[in-house]
């Protein structure tokens, strides 16, 4: 069974990553997707909420799998026997940091490989910090996540 991981901080899950968990999922046997800990630096949500919130998003598709992660992420490539780590790019200013982290990655482990999925254009503008500060100005968030997750965010910004 081919596994990839789909890491990142998802604080929260944007239409932008659905899409590439879909279209993962599609291409793979199995995603998971990983919520990374990042102990440094706080989020508008803590890692289990966003868990639940992308469990939410995926709820019809039953080879995606949500966990959160702390440490390397080649160790959980281990435990999850997957050899494939799944990205989304949106633009040249993702790639610099994108080659690196692979790179990384492959030299810690060069069983593992880095699958790139470009963004779909309407999603090339999103990112999770975007959503987070048109939400708080009390802009419209329809269209940039999952609908079931709009008023989790709504409320969220609001404590
Ligand atoms: P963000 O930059 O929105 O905070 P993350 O750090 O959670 O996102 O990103 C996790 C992964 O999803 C990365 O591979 C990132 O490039 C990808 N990604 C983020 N936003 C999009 C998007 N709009 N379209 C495609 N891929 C995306």
């Amino acid at each position: 069974m081919k596994v990839a991981v789909y890491p990142g901080s998802f604080d929260p899950i944007t239409n932008g990553h659905l899409d590439i968990i879909k279209r993962g999922a599609k291409v793979f046997d199995k995603i998971v997707v990983a919520v990374l800990i990042n102990i440094d630096k706080k989020g508008l949500f803590t890692p289990d909420e966003r868990v639940k919130l992308i469990e939410k998003a995926v709820c019809d598709m039953d080879n995606v799998e949500v966990v959160s992660f702390n440490g390397l992420l080649i160790d959980l490539l281990k435990e999850r026997n997957s050899r494939v780590v799944l990205k989304g790019l949106r633009a040249v200013s993702d790639f610099e940091y994108e080659m690196q982290m692979a790179l990384m990655n492959n030299k810690l482990d060069s069983e593992i490989e880095t699958v790139f999925m470009m963004t779909a254009a309407e999603n090339s503008f999103l990112s999770s910090s975007s959503v987070k500060q048109v939400a708080k100005f009390g802009g419209s968030i329809e269209g940039l996540v999952p609908d079931c997750i709009i008023e989790d965010v709504i409320n969220q910004v609001k404590r």
